[in-house]
């Protein structure tokens, strides 16, 4: 797995804070800047092998909440516990992750690349090439531990000197942000010029992660959101068909007031997604489960006028 050592990722590390250079103790970092409040000895303590490399004033994280999810391992979801074929049922593969992930592998310059995964705390679904290809160098972090990441950081800071990356990889995290244009200002800054991002977003699912859930975005307000961005390709990652089991199964957890019954709803309609495909292009981004952005760093914005002519939906305007 061509997950980088942390030693190697050092030179880039900055303070989360101030982005000035890290300084390395036995078991912590430090910030190099004497007017940062991060600058004593033992600012951003390890948990275990990871450094804890948050500006805790700044963030919705607490730090009894990241010693707490340091000490016991990620767990695993009923759904990751079930053998590969059923599972298929609850969660099947990402089939735009893959082919996504692939073009942007394929993409990436020269030798030993850098690949920044945030959010990768475990390997997203449809995304497991970025960790075999032996080329690519992976750089991972989240607000959990887990063996796909280096440190512990939240993305609304990421401790990365500025274009520090040939591509960053964000699959399935901007929803759990509270800001995600500043986190997508973040990936921006630390993308190289010409960098590449791969994004994947939800529009119409239900709550998925309690109070750590907070935005949806529609095809063309998620193309909004990267508008420092080229774009290489955008679309649909599950559409109406995918969205309908999910409104099923919320429909039956209010219901039975059961997340079990919910669960078994879901699996049992398995077929619905299926639907997905035959549904097309424009209407599936009218009303898609999540949606992805494959896109290069640019300086230029895009302008209003430009988002209203972008819109791919099958609705015509007034
Ligand atoms: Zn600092």
């Amino acid at each position: 797995m061509p997950l980088i050592d942390l030693d190697a990722i050092r030179p880039l590390l900055v303070c989360p804070r101030c982005r000035s250079t890290l300084l390395a103790a036995p078991h912590s970092f430090h910030c190099a800047a004497p007017d940062c409040p991060y600058h004593p000895a033992g600012s951003f303590p390890m948990v275990g092998r990871w450094p804890v490399l948050v500006d805790f004033e700044r963030s919705v994280l607490r730090r009894e909440q990241v010693g707490l999810a340091a000490g016991a391992a990620l767990p695993r979801s009923a759904v990751d516990r079930l053998p590969p074929a059923l599972r298929g049922l609850w969660k099947p593969v990402n089939r735009a992750a893959v082919r996504n992930v692939d073009r942007l592998l394929r993409s990436l310059p020269g030798s030993a690349p850098t690949l920044l995964v945030v959010g990768g705390a475990t390997v997203g679904n449809g995304t497991a090439a970025v960790y075999r290809d032996p080329r690519v160098q992976v750089i991972g972090f989240d607000i959990v531990t887990g063996p796909s990441t280096q440190f512990l950081a939240d993305a609304h800071q990421i401790p990365l000197a500025d274009r520090s990356a040939d591509a960053i990889v964000v699959q399935a995290v901007l929803e759990h942000v509270l800001d995600p244009e500043l986190v997508v200002a973040e990936i921006h800054r630390v993308l190289k010029d010409d960098g590449l991002v791969y994004a994947e977003t939800p529009f119409l699912q239900q709550v998925h992660a309690g109070a750590y859930d907070f935005v949806r975005y529609t095809a063309s307000g998620h193309r909004f959101l990267f508008r420092r961005f080229a774009e290489i390709d955008a679309g649909t990652v599950a559409g109406p068909g995918t969205q309908l089991v999910w409104s099923i199964d919320h429909l039956v957890r209010g219901l039975t007031r059961s997340a079990t019954a919910g669960r078994l709803i879901r699996a049992l309609l398995f077929w619905l997604r299926r639907l997905d495909a035959a549904v097309p292009a424009a209407y599936a981004a009218d009303s898609a489960s999540a949606q992805y952005f494959l896109g290069r760093k640019r300086d230029r914005e895009m302008s209003p006028e430009e988002i209203i002519a972008y819109y791919r939906g099958a609705q015509r305007s007034r």
